[in-house]
């Protein structure tokens, strides 16, 4: 069964089981009916429990694909392209050290450059 097929009843077990809306993020009855997808976190608790098997994070991720990406996500692709990581990881084996961890390697940038070449964000 395609995912056309499947219908919405509106129930909104998707929305009393997802993250986002625990937070307080404003949801409708569905999940697909939030106006921000970006604010989805992946967890896919929505696609196991919704009782018409419809793939809401796929539909999500469609929905994303077609918006506009948030300065938040265009921040996170420079700086996987400019250091290797999303976020900051300036002091990291400061703060590992003072819990007597190990250090970490970090991931070289260029070789991340490597993997992503083509990839650009305006
Ligand atoms: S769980 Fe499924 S049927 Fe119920 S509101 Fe969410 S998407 Fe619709
Ligand atoms: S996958 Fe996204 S929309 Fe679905 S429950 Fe998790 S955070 Fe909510």
């Amino acid at each position: 069964m395609g995912e056309q097929s499947k219908v919405c009843t509106r129930c909104s077990a998707c929305t009393r089981v997802c993250i986002a809306t625990r937070l307080g993020v404003p949801t409708g009855a569905s999940v697909l009916e939030r106006e921000d997808k970006f604010t989805c976190a992946g967890c896919w608790k929505c696609a196991e429990i919704c009782p018409q098997g419809i793939d809401i994070y796929k539909l999500m991720m469609e929905a994303r694909r077609k918006g506009e990406l948030p300065e938040s996500f265009r921040m996170g692709i420079r700086n996987i392209l400019e250091t290797g990581y999303a976020m900051p990881m300036r002091g990291v084996n400061a703060i590992r050290e003072m819990y007597r961890l190990p250090p970490i390697e970090r991931v070289k940038p260029e070789v991340v450059k490597k993997l992503l070449r083509g990839v650009s964000v305006a």
